[in-house]
Protein backbone atom coordinates (compact mmCIF):
# COMPACT_ATOMS: atom_id res chain seq x y z
CA UNK A 1 0.00 0.00 0.00
CA UNK A 2 1.31 3.52 -1.06
CA UNK A 3 2.02 5.57 2.69
CA UNK A 4 0.37 8.69 3.50
CA UNK A 5 3.60 10.48 3.53
CA UNK A 6 3.94 14.16 1.66
CA UNK A 7 7.14 14.13 -0.03
CA UNK A 8 8.64 17.87 -0.98
CA UNK A 9 7.10 19.54 -4.40
CA UNK A 10 7.58 18.59 -7.41
CA UNK A 11 10.37 21.45 -7.92
CA UNK A 12 11.67 20.27 -4.88
CA UNK A 13 12.34 16.90 -6.29
CA UNK A 14 13.39 17.83 -9.54
CA UNK A 15 16.12 20.28 -8.42
CA UNK A 16 17.71 17.48 -6.20
CA UNK A 17 18.05 15.11 -9.18
CA UNK A 18 19.10 18.03 -11.51
CA UNK A 19 22.09 19.09 -8.38
CA UNK A 20 22.87 15.11 -8.48
CA UNK A 21 25.68 14.98 -11.45
CA UNK A 22 25.35 12.28 -13.43
CA UNK A 23 26.99 12.11 -16.75
CA UNK A 24 27.78 9.20 -18.65
CA UNK A 25 29.93 8.85 -21.81
CA UNK A 26 32.14 6.54 -23.36
CA UNK A 27 34.94 9.39 -22.65
CA UNK A 28 36.25 8.89 -19.39
CA UNK A 29 37.16 12.11 -18.88
CA UNK A 30 33.36 12.95 -18.75
CA UNK A 31 31.94 9.49 -17.41
CA UNK A 32 30.38 9.94 -13.73
CA UNK A 33 28.69 7.66 -11.09
CA UNK A 34 24.94 7.53 -10.85
CA UNK A 35 24.67 6.75 -7.49
CA UNK A 36 23.60 9.82 -5.93
CA UNK A 37 20.63 10.12 -8.34
CA UNK A 38 19.65 5.95 -7.48
CA UNK A 39 20.23 7.15 -3.65
CA UNK A 40 17.49 9.65 -3.74
CA UNK A 41 15.16 7.67 -5.61
CA UNK A 42 15.35 4.87 -3.54
CA UNK A 43 14.69 7.14 -1.07
CA UNK A 44 11.61 8.15 -1.66
CA UNK A 45 10.09 5.78 -3.19
CA UNK A 46 11.29 3.39 0.13
CA UNK A 47 9.36 6.64 1.87
CA UNK A 48 6.18 6.04 -0.24
CA UNK A 49 6.38 2.02 0.58
CA UNK A 50 7.84 0.37 -2.47
CA UNK A 51 10.38 -2.50 -1.63
CA UNK A 52 13.76 -1.13 -3.16
CA UNK A 53 16.34 -3.04 -4.93
CA UNK A 54 19.68 -1.39 -6.29
CA UNK A 55 21.94 -3.32 -8.19
CA UNK A 56 25.44 -3.00 -9.50
CA UNK A 57 25.84 -3.02 -13.39
CA UNK A 58 28.11 -5.49 -13.61
CA UNK A 59 31.70 -4.54 -14.75
CA UNK A 60 31.16 -1.45 -14.22
CA UNK A 61 31.98 -0.06 -11.06
CA UNK A 62 29.79 3.11 -10.02
CA UNK A 63 26.75 2.62 -11.91
CA UNK A 64 23.87 1.33 -10.91
CA UNK A 65 20.17 0.62 -11.39
CA UNK A 66 17.43 1.14 -9.16
CA UNK A 67 14.30 -2.07 -9.02
CA UNK A 68 10.90 -0.06 -6.61
CA UNK A 69 8.26 -2.44 -6.35
CA UNK A 70 4.65 -1.86 -4.77
CA UNK A 71 2.30 -4.77 -4.91
CA UNK A 72 2.85 -8.45 -6.49
CA UNK A 73 1.51 -10.79 -9.27
CA UNK A 74 2.00 -11.88 -13.30
CA UNK A 75 0.43 -8.81 -14.83
CA UNK A 76 0.77 -4.48 -13.62
CA UNK A 77 2.85 -1.77 -15.04
CA UNK A 78 6.45 -0.47 -15.35
CA UNK A 79 7.72 2.98 -15.80
CA UNK A 80 10.79 3.13 -17.09
CA UNK A 81 13.51 6.01 -16.98
CA UNK A 82 17.22 6.23 -17.50
CA UNK A 83 19.46 8.71 -14.26
CA UNK A 84 22.14 9.49 -16.80
CA UNK A 85 22.37 12.64 -18.93
CA UNK A 86 24.86 13.26 -21.52
CA UNK A 87 28.20 15.36 -21.39
CA UNK A 88 27.28 19.85 -21.57
CA UNK A 89 28.54 22.56 -22.80
CA UNK A 90 28.52 24.99 -19.96
CA UNK A 91 29.79 27.90 -22.09
CA UNK A 92 26.57 27.76 -24.21
CA UNK A 93 24.45 27.29 -20.88
CA UNK A 94 22.55 30.51 -19.36
CA UNK A 95 21.84 29.54 -16.18
CA UNK A 96 24.20 26.51 -14.33
CA UNK A 97 22.90 23.08 -15.90
CA UNK A 98 23.33 21.54 -12.17
CA UNK A 99 21.26 24.07 -10.46
CA UNK A 100 17.20 24.13 -11.51
CA UNK A 101 16.40 27.48 -12.72
CA UNK A 102 12.77 27.89 -13.32
CA UNK A 103 11.99 30.94 -15.61
CA UNK A 104 9.22 31.64 -18.43
CA UNK A 105 7.40 28.23 -17.40
CA UNK A 106 9.95 26.27 -17.67
CA UNK A 107 12.32 24.30 -15.55
CA UNK A 108 15.66 24.74 -17.36
CA UNK A 109 18.60 22.27 -15.93
CA UNK A 110 21.06 19.15 -17.68
CA UNK A 111 18.58 16.13 -17.70
CA UNK A 112 15.18 18.26 -17.28
CA UNK A 113 13.55 17.04 -20.27
CA UNK A 114 15.94 13.84 -20.95
CA UNK A 115 14.75 12.52 -18.69
CA UNK A 116 14.95 13.34 -14.75
CA UNK A 117 11.83 15.20 -14.76
CA UNK A 118 9.80 11.89 -15.71
CA UNK A 119 10.93 10.82 -11.90
CA UNK A 120 9.45 13.72 -9.98
CA UNK A 121 6.16 12.95 -12.21
CA UNK A 122 5.84 9.32 -11.24
CA UNK A 123 5.98 10.14 -7.74
CA UNK A 124 3.45 12.86 -8.08
CA UNK A 125 1.04 10.36 -9.83
CA UNK A 126 1.91 7.69 -7.14
CA UNK A 127 1.00 10.26 -3.99
CA UNK A 128 -2.04 10.48 -5.27
CA UNK A 129 -2.90 6.73 -4.60
CA UNK A 130 -1.85 6.37 -0.79
CA UNK A 131 -3.90 3.68 1.11
CA UNK A 132 -4.81 2.17 -2.49
CA UNK A 133 -4.91 -1.64 -3.10
CA UNK A 134 -3.01 -2.72 -5.88
CA UNK A 135 -4.20 -5.84 -7.36
CA UNK A 136 -1.29 -6.09 -9.80
CA UNK A 137 2.37 -4.48 -9.53
CA UNK A 138 3.87 -0.91 -10.18
CA UNK A 139 7.38 -1.41 -10.93
CA UNK A 140 9.44 1.77 -11.05
CA UNK A 141 13.03 1.24 -12.80
CA UNK A 142 15.70 3.56 -12.75
CA UNK A 143 18.74 2.43 -14.92
CA UNK A 144 22.64 3.27 -15.65
CA UNK A 145 24.16 4.99 -18.87
CA UNK A 146 21.59 5.03 -21.36
CA UNK A 147 22.68 7.47 -23.15
CA UNK A 148 26.39 5.51 -23.57
CA UNK A 149 26.26 1.94 -24.09
CA UNK A 150 22.59 1.20 -22.49
CA UNK A 151 24.97 -1.39 -20.14
CA UNK A 152 21.82 -0.74 -17.26
CA UNK A 153 19.34 -1.83 -19.28
CA UNK A 154 20.88 -4.59 -20.61
CA UNK A 155 21.79 -5.66 -17.04
CA UNK A 156 18.43 -6.04 -16.48
CA UNK A 157 17.58 -7.68 -19.73
CA UNK A 158 19.92 -9.96 -18.54
CA UNK A 159 18.87 -10.94 -15.22
CA UNK A 160 15.36 -11.10 -16.03
CA UNK A 161 13.91 -8.12 -15.04
CA UNK A 162 11.54 -6.74 -14.40
CA UNK A 163 8.81 -8.42 -15.42
CA UNK A 164 5.15 -7.01 -15.78
CA UNK A 165 2.36 -7.13 -18.19
CA UNK A 166 3.17 -3.30 -19.52
CA UNK A 167 6.07 -0.75 -19.61
CA UNK A 168 6.28 3.11 -20.54
CA UNK A 169 9.35 4.61 -21.00
CA UNK A 170 9.58 8.28 -19.88
CA UNK A 171 11.87 9.56 -22.52
CA UNK A 172 10.60 13.22 -24.19
CA UNK A 173 7.87 13.09 -26.91
CA UNK A 174 5.81 15.72 -25.83
CA UNK A 175 3.17 12.99 -24.24
CA UNK A 176 2.70 10.94 -27.63
CA UNK A 177 2.96 7.37 -27.41
CA UNK A 178 5.74 6.02 -29.55
CA UNK A 179 5.48 2.07 -30.29
CA UNK A 180 8.23 2.03 -32.95
CA UNK A 181 12.38 3.35 -33.79
CA UNK A 182 14.64 2.03 -35.37
CA UNK A 183 17.47 0.61 -34.27
CA UNK A 184 20.98 1.44 -34.41
CA UNK A 185 24.48 -0.18 -35.31
CA UNK A 186 28.15 1.49 -35.34
CA UNK A 187 30.79 -0.75 -37.38
CA UNK A 188 34.47 -0.47 -38.26
CA UNK A 189 36.24 -2.19 -40.77
CA UNK A 190 40.06 -2.19 -40.77
CA UNK A 191 41.84 -3.47 -43.38
CA UNK A 192 45.71 -4.13 -42.87
CA UNK A 193 47.64 -4.50 -46.22
CA UNK A 194 51.47 -3.66 -46.36
CA UNK A 195 53.12 0.10 -47.58
CA UNK A 196 56.06 -0.08 -50.37
CA UNK A 197 57.52 2.38 -52.71
CA UNK A 198 54.66 3.17 -55.36
CA UNK A 199 56.68 2.43 -58.51
CA UNK A 200 55.71 -0.63 -58.33
CA UNK A 201 52.01 -2.00 -56.82
CA UNK A 202 54.41 -5.69 -56.31
CA UNK A 203 56.36 -4.21 -53.46
CA UNK A 204 52.98 -3.84 -51.22
CA UNK A 205 49.49 -4.54 -50.36
CA UNK A 206 47.05 -1.56 -51.20
CA UNK A 207 44.59 -0.82 -48.39
CA UNK A 208 43.23 1.38 -50.32
CA UNK A 209 42.60 -0.55 -53.63
CA UNK A 210 40.79 -2.71 -51.17
CA UNK A 211 38.59 -0.12 -49.70
CA UNK A 212 37.33 1.23 -52.76
CA UNK A 213 35.68 -2.26 -53.31
CA UNK A 214 34.57 -2.63 -49.90
CA UNK A 215 32.84 0.86 -50.48
CA UNK A 216 31.01 -0.46 -53.54
CA UNK A 217 29.77 -3.33 -52.05
CA UNK A 218 28.38 -1.80 -48.86
CA UNK A 219 26.69 0.39 -51.14
CA UNK A 220 25.57 -2.20 -52.96
CA UNK A 221 23.69 -3.65 -49.55
CA UNK A 222 22.52 -0.44 -48.54
CA UNK A 223 20.40 -0.23 -51.70
CA UNK A 224 19.21 -3.73 -51.20
CA UNK A 225 18.47 -3.55 -48.13
CA UNK A 226 16.27 -0.26 -48.67
CA UNK A 227 14.62 -1.51 -51.83
CA UNK A 228 14.01 -4.35 -49.68
CA UNK A 229 12.61 -2.57 -46.52
CA UNK A 230 10.17 0.25 -46.08
CA UNK A 231 8.03 1.33 -43.40
CA UNK A 232 6.18 4.69 -43.94
CA UNK A 233 5.47 5.25 -40.47
CA UNK A 234 8.88 6.91 -40.23
CA UNK A 235 10.27 9.87 -42.08
CA UNK A 236 13.24 8.59 -43.44
CA UNK A 237 11.23 4.80 -44.43
CA UNK A 238 14.15 3.20 -45.44
CA UNK A 239 17.08 1.43 -43.32
CA UNK A 240 19.97 3.72 -43.44
CA UNK A 241 23.79 3.41 -43.74
CA UNK A 242 26.11 6.16 -43.28
CA UNK A 243 29.74 6.37 -44.58
CA UNK A 244 31.38 8.34 -41.19
CA UNK A 245 34.86 8.22 -41.29
CA UNK A 246 37.73 6.69 -43.16
CA UNK A 247 41.43 6.81 -43.31
CA UNK A 248 44.32 5.29 -44.71
CA UNK A 249 47.41 5.99 -45.92
CA UNK A 250 49.86 8.65 -45.67
CA UNK A 251 51.59 9.75 -48.81
CA UNK A 252 50.57 9.96 -52.23
CA UNK A 253 54.01 8.55 -53.19
CA UNK A 254 53.38 5.17 -50.72
CA UNK A 255 51.61 2.10 -51.12
CA UNK A 256 49.06 2.56 -48.60
CA UNK A 257 49.30 -0.09 -45.97
CA UNK A 258 46.40 0.54 -43.75
CA UNK A 259 42.68 1.53 -44.44
CA UNK A 260 39.99 2.05 -41.84
CA UNK A 261 35.84 2.97 -42.31
CA UNK A 262 33.44 3.64 -39.54
CA UNK A 263 29.74 3.25 -40.57
CA UNK A 264 26.77 3.19 -39.18
CA UNK A 265 23.41 1.51 -39.95
CA UNK A 266 20.07 2.34 -38.52
CA UNK A 267 17.35 -0.80 -39.45
CA UNK A 268 13.83 -0.45 -39.22
CA UNK A 269 11.89 -2.78 -37.26
CA UNK A 270 11.98 -6.36 -38.46
CA UNK A 271 15.67 -6.22 -39.23
CA UNK A 272 17.61 -8.24 -37.07
CA UNK A 273 20.98 -6.79 -35.77
CA UNK A 274 23.01 -10.29 -36.17
CA UNK A 275 21.90 -11.28 -39.43
CA UNK A 276 23.19 -7.76 -40.58
CA UNK A 277 26.39 -8.17 -39.38
CA UNK A 278 27.00 -11.44 -40.71
CA UNK A 279 25.77 -10.01 -44.13
CA UNK A 280 27.86 -7.93 -43.76
CA UNK A 281 31.10 -10.07 -42.94
CA UNK A 282 29.71 -12.22 -45.77
CA UNK A 283 30.18 -9.79 -48.36
CA UNK A 284 33.06 -7.83 -47.94
CA UNK A 285 35.81 -10.58 -46.32
CA UNK A 286 36.28 -12.46 -49.72
CA UNK A 287 37.36 -8.91 -50.97
CA UNK A 288 39.64 -8.58 -48.51
CA UNK A 289 40.98 -12.32 -49.29
CA UNK A 290 41.49 -11.21 -52.87
CA UNK A 291 43.90 -8.97 -52.09
CA UNK A 292 45.26 -11.06 -49.94
CA UNK A 293 44.93 -8.33 -47.05
CA UNK A 294 43.72 -8.99 -43.45
CA UNK A 295 40.67 -7.86 -42.45
CA UNK A 296 39.32 -7.12 -38.92
CA UNK A 297 35.57 -5.85 -38.81
CA UNK A 298 34.11 -4.85 -34.90
CA UNK A 299 31.38 -3.12 -33.57
CA UNK A 300 32.21 0.17 -32.15
CA UNK A 301 29.29 -0.40 -29.67
CA UNK A 302 26.65 -3.36 -28.97
CA UNK A 303 24.11 -2.16 -31.28
CA UNK A 304 20.66 -1.08 -29.96
CA UNK A 305 17.57 -3.46 -31.79
CA UNK A 306 14.96 -1.75 -33.94
CA UNK A 307 11.60 -1.81 -31.48
CA UNK A 308 7.92 -1.96 -32.26
CA UNK A 309 4.74 -3.17 -30.14
CA UNK A 310 1.90 -3.58 -32.64
CA UNK A 311 -0.65 -1.09 -33.19
CA UNK A 312 -3.27 -2.93 -32.12
CA UNK A 313 -2.14 -3.71 -28.84
CA UNK A 314 -4.67 -2.73 -26.19
CA UNK A 315 -1.39 -1.39 -24.35
CA UNK A 316 -1.03 1.23 -27.08
CA UNK A 317 -4.80 1.97 -27.64
CA UNK A 318 -4.76 2.77 -23.50
CA UNK A 319 -2.07 5.32 -24.28
CA UNK A 320 -3.53 6.49 -26.96
CA UNK A 321 -6.84 7.27 -25.18
CA UNK A 322 -5.28 8.81 -22.24
CA UNK A 323 -2.76 11.30 -24.08
CA UNK A 324 -5.14 11.82 -26.71
CA UNK A 325 -2.31 11.45 -29.20
CA UNK A 326 -2.13 8.87 -32.15
CA UNK A 327 0.83 6.57 -31.63
CA UNK A 328 4.08 7.41 -34.07
CA UNK A 329 7.38 6.45 -34.39
CA UNK A 330 10.49 8.26 -33.43
CA UNK A 331 14.00 8.43 -35.34
CA UNK A 332 15.86 8.26 -31.94
CA UNK A 333 16.94 4.64 -30.00
CA UNK A 334 15.71 4.00 -26.56
CA UNK A 335 15.80 1.23 -23.73
CA UNK A 336 12.52 -0.39 -25.35
CA UNK A 337 13.74 -3.23 -27.45
CA UNK A 338 15.41 -4.45 -23.70
CA UNK A 339 11.77 -4.06 -22.06
CA UNK A 340 10.48 -5.51 -24.63
CA UNK A 341 12.24 -8.85 -24.94
CA UNK A 342 11.23 -9.30 -21.21
CA UNK A 343 7.91 -9.77 -22.66
CA UNK A 344 6.46 -6.45 -22.08
CA UNK A 345 4.25 -4.39 -24.59
CA UNK A 346 6.49 -1.20 -24.31
CA UNK A 347 5.50 1.83 -25.09
CA UNK A 348 7.74 5.39 -25.32
CA UNK A 349 6.43 8.15 -23.73
CA UNK A 350 7.29 11.46 -21.46
CA UNK A 351 6.81 14.83 -21.14
CA UNK A 352 9.13 17.18 -22.43
CA UNK A 353 10.46 17.65 -26.49
CA UNK A 354 13.25 15.83 -28.10
CA UNK A 355 14.36 19.09 -29.43
CA UNK A 356 15.31 20.13 -25.91
CA UNK A 357 17.54 16.93 -25.02
CA UNK A 358 20.81 17.05 -25.81
CA UNK A 359 21.08 21.23 -25.81
CA UNK A 360 22.51 23.84 -23.85
CA UNK A 361 19.75 25.64 -22.21
CA UNK A 362 17.39 22.06 -21.73
CA UNK A 363 14.56 22.47 -20.17
CA UNK A 364 10.79 21.14 -18.97
CA UNK A 365 8.13 23.17 -19.94
CA UNK A 366 5.51 23.75 -16.86
CA UNK A 367 2.74 22.86 -19.41
CA UNK A 368 3.71 19.19 -19.69
CA UNK A 369 3.53 18.03 -15.96
CA UNK A 370 0.07 17.92 -15.03
CA UNK A 371 -0.88 16.00 -18.36
CA UNK A 372 1.79 13.35 -17.67
CA UNK A 373 0.86 12.84 -14.37
CA UNK A 374 -2.65 12.70 -15.27
CA UNK A 375 -1.82 10.12 -17.54
CA UNK A 376 0.39 7.59 -15.69
CA UNK A 377 -2.45 8.32 -12.89
CA UNK A 378 -4.67 6.39 -15.57
CA UNK A 379 -2.21 3.39 -16.73
CA UNK A 380 -1.91 2.73 -12.81
CA UNK A 381 -5.60 3.07 -12.30
CA UNK A 382 -6.40 0.23 -15.24
CA UNK A 383 -3.11 -1.98 -14.80
CA UNK A 384 -2.15 -1.78 -10.94
CA UNK A 385 -5.49 -1.26 -9.64
CA UNK A 386 -8.43 -2.21 -11.93
CA UNK A 387 -6.42 -5.56 -13.50
CA UNK A 388 -7.67 -5.35 -16.80
CA UNK A 389 -8.20 -8.34 -18.63
CA UNK A 390 -5.48 -10.08 -20.10
CA UNK A 391 -6.74 -10.68 -23.28
CA UNK A 392 -7.07 -7.77 -25.78
CA UNK A 393 -10.19 -6.29 -26.73
CA UNK A 394 -11.36 -2.69 -27.97
CA UNK A 395 -13.64 -1.83 -25.16
CA UNK A 396 -14.49 1.47 -24.80
CA UNK A 397 -15.50 1.30 -21.40
CA UNK A 398 -11.95 0.34 -20.17
CA UNK A 399 -11.28 3.59 -18.83
ZN1 LIG B 1 16.94 9.97 -22.83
Amino acid sequence: MIRDITLPAFDKLLAQLISAPSVSSASSVWDQSNCKVIALLADWFGQLGFSVEIMDVPDNPGKQNLIATMGQGAGGLVLSGHTDTVPFDQAKWSSDPFSLNYRDDRFYGLGSCDMKGFFPVILSAVSDFSGAEFKQPLIVIATADEESSMSGAQALAEAGRPKARCAVIGEPTSLRPIRMHKGMMMERIHLQGRSGHSSNPALGKNALDCMVEVLVELTAFRRELQSQYQNSSFEIDVPTMNFGHIHGGDNPNRICGACELQFDLRPLPGMDIDSLRNSISKRVKPIAQKHQIEIVIEHLFGGVPAFETPANSQFVKACERLSGQPADAVAFATEAPYLQKLGMETIVMGPGSIDQAHQPDEFLAIDQIKPAVNILKGLIQQYCIEDVPAVPNDNEGIL
